[in-house]
């Protein structure tokens, strides 16, 4: 049995923009409005942290959060359904039991990863990892920081790395210039992203920025000091302290899975509502596509007041949401992951690293299933959340079925569950 037990008309699970908006909006109506979220504050990823630093728009939000009347279970990580409408939470030393009638899911997004030779040394990282750990008080002035992969987040990782004192001596984008020359037309659509745009180049001014570009291999000792990069199918090596390496985002779904919500193509498929296949289930912001902040929001104000019955409030957001969701469509095709990257790993390459599996015990089969029967690949800590998204690109193999506890938890919390 929980420790605790707590009852809401909306329950909002992530407090990112999406589950902020989304909060904010329901609360509007005098309804028993919850968040939780398993940090310590509200802000998602880009808003972690200290809100002036994020500028106006975070600061209102976080502002509108803090004064709506709402629950607020931050440091709370909800791992299981033990019947409809209710969900299990588990806290620092707690267990709790979250009853509710209407569900916002906005679960966010993390990191693709990639295997490649060295990538498991120390100090290569995720590069949003890396801005984490930096924005927790990792020293970083003066470190040579490589930054690599593909998506927007290399470039705002690289900003504010500079910002902090560390040198970049590249941004390796492994999308093509013909890729990125369209997306740089298509954002002129945009005139907010424009401004982001030029500010972001303004704060890299200096730093070479090369496209048709990704690691081949880490190298070093106790933690890596150089890498090697393909740069328009010629090899280079470039010294560094770190590497701060992504593949752009992969949606965080496995909660929607777990809830019976239908997920194709990787994302929760909602109606112009933001309501999953499963009545009363809404869903918004990256698991429904990796549209970046503007999007999480539009999405989250219209779950958060489709969730309290104000239809008619959130239709007025659907053409706002519906450009959003142009630039969520171009991001996906400018930043598609090329064919070479299959070829990365070595037969050697650990790919999944909780259960330390090499690429060649794994492509000797067929699917995710019984790869993991067999290797123990995806049963480690992250349980799939780094070597799924990478097994899904090199072998093209799809998950199953998502079982309970989706997070890894204290046995003590389990045996709560079944007692
Ligand atoms: C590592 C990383 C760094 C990023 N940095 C930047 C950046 O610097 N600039 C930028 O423009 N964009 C950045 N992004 C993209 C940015 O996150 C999105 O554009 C936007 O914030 C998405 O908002 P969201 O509310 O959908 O998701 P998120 O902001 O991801 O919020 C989801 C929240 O839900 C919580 N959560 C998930 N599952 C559970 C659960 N079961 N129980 C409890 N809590 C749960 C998560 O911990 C998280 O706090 C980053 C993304 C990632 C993955």
């Amino acid at each position: 049995m929980a420790d605790s037990q707590q009852r809401f008309d909306v329950l909002v699970i992530g407090a990112g923009p999406a589950g902020m908006a989304a909060a904010v909006r329901a609360a509007e109506f005098g309804v028993r409005v919850g968040i939780v979220d398993d940090n310590p504050t509200c802000g998602g990823q880009i808003w972690r942290g200290s809100e002036v630093e994020h500028g106006q728009e975070a600061m209102r939000w976080s502002e509108q959060v803090r004064n709506a009347d709402v629950s607020k279970l931050y440091g709370m990580r909800v791992f299981h359904q033990p019947e409809a409408g209710v969900l299990l939470a588990e806290g620092r030393d707690d267990l709790c039991e979250l009853r509710y009638t209407s569900l916002v899911l906005a679960t966010g997004a993390r990191e693709r990863f990639l295997p490649f030779p060295g990538w498991t040394l120390p100090n290569v990282m995720g590069a949003g990892g890396l801005q984490a750990m930096v924005k927790s008080g990792l020293p970083i002035r003066g470190k040579r920081v490589v930054v690599a992969g593909t998506g927007p987040l290399l470039l705002a990782v690289a900003a504010y790395l500079r910002k902090m004192g560390a040198e970049i001596p590249m941004i390796c984008e492994q999308a093509p210039w013909s890729r990125l020359a369209r997306f740089g037309i298509g954002l002129l659509a945009y005139r907010e992203k424009i401004t982001q745009a030029w500010q972001l180049k303004k704060q890299l001014a200096g730093i070479p920025f090369a496209a048709n570009c990704w690691p081949l291999t880490a190298h070093g000792g106790s933690a890596v000091e150089s890498v090697t990069i393909s740069r328009n199918g010629k090899t280079e090596v470039i010294p560094c302290d770190y590497l701060a390496c992504g593949f752009h985002l992969v949606p965080n779904v496995e909660l929607q899975s777990l809830l019976g919500c239908k997920v194709s193509d990787g994302y929760v498929q909602v109606d112009d509502l933001q309501q999953t296949s499963v009545k009363g289930l809404f869903c918004a912001g990256e698991p429904t596509g990796i549209g970046g902040v503007e999007l999480a929001l539009i999405e989250g104000q219209i779950a958060g007041l489709a969730a309290v019955g104000q239809a008619t409030g959130a239709r007025k957001l659907f053409d706002e949401r519906r450009k959003a969701r142009r630039f969520a469509r171009m991001l996906d095709r400018t930043f598609r992951l090329r064919p070479e990257l299959r070829d990365l790993p070595s037969a050697e390459t650990i790919v999944c690293r909780c259960e330390d599996v090499v690429h060649s015990r794994l492509r000797e089969h067929r699917s995710w299933r019984a790869a993991k029967l067999q290797t123990r690949c995806g049963m480690g800590p992250c349980q799939g959340r780094v070597c799924g998204p990478a097994t899904q690109f090199l072998f093209q193999w799809n998950p199953d079925s998502v079982r309970p506890p989706v997070f890894p938890v204290r046995v003590e919390s389990l045996s709560k569950v079944v007692s």
